[in-house]
């Protein structure tokens, strides 16, 4: 049986002044899918990941979260961007993890888990703190939950924030670079979050130069160069037989 589509994005094009940033991005994921970005620095994935957040706002195409369009309405026959009410309620329907964490850091970590369930869900505080006491303990974590971010970890302090992500049971998970900034042990703790998490077919879209993680977890690989797609397919078929000369290349500078 075909999947539902979760994320579908037509022909995404997008520019900071002058300089074009995403040129013709089409892609999708579909539930319970992990799809892997891969490509070389500046091309393009953040700013990709940023769209489908609606962080950032596209100048053509379009992209579509669960059936609806993301950042704009249609209004008269015409597309004009959403109002931020509207905005911000399609964000917190997606869950985000950055390179860099960015937790609150006058929050411990339970206050930071429980803060989008409290604010944007109105879950009441001892329900929110509940749960987000077992998303804490499910990232091992637990004894962490009364921690500030600088009594952390990089590791630990990136589990908090995958943590925060799924405290709002969103519909899929975008991550950037989850373990770049972080040395190697603590990378592979943060991997074997990750690797759970696809393991219970969590709709991920990640941005990440993690080969190995890529091979053992995703299910289609999506490479971009220059603000372009240049290839994308299954995981298998990419990595180990890319069509592509630049994929090649790309890969054999990663391994
Ligand atoms: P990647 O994540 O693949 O490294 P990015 O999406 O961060 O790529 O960046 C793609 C290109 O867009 C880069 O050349 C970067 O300098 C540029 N860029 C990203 N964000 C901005 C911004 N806010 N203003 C201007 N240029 C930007
Ligand atoms: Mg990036």
């Amino acid at each position: 049986m075909e999947r539902a589509v979760k994320m579908r994005s037509r022909h995404v094009f997008k520019s900071f002044g002058a300089t074009p940033v995403l040129r013709d991005v089409s892609a999708e994921v579909r539930d319970g899918e992990i799809v892997a970005l891969i490509g070389p620095s500046g091309a393009g994935k953040s700013t990709f990941l940023r769209c489908v957040n609606n962080l950032e706002v596209i100048d053509s195409g379009r992209i579509e979260v669960d059936g609806e369009l993301v950042g704009y309405r249609e209004a008269g026959g015409f597309l004009e961007p959403l109002p931020e009410r509207e905005a911000s309620r399609q964000r917190a329907r997606i869950g985000m993890v950055f390179q860099h964490f960015n937790l609150f850091r006058h929050m411990t970590a339970l206050q930071n888990v429980a803060y989008g369930p409290r604010q944007v869900l109105g879950t009441p505080k001892a329900e929110a703190a509940r749960q987000a006491a077992e998303l804490l303990e499910r990232m091992g974590l637990a004894g962490r939950e009364h921690h500030y971010p600088r009594q952390l970890s990089g590791g630990q302090q990136q589990r908090v924030a995958i943590a925060r992500a799924l405290a709002m049971d969103p519909s899929m998970i975008l991550l950037d670079e989850p373990t770049s900034a972080l040395d190697p042990e603590l990378r592979v703790e943060v991997a074997g979050v990750i690797r759970d998490l696809a393991g219970q077919r969590c709709t991920m879209l990640m941005a990440t130069h993690d080969i190995p993680l890529v091979e053992d977890i995703a299910d289609r690989v999506v490479f971009m160069v220059d603000g372009g797609v240049v290839e994308q397919g299954p995981a298998e078929r990419v990595l180990t037989s890319p069509e592509h000369e630049r994929t090649r290349a790309f890969l054999a500078r990663m391994s």
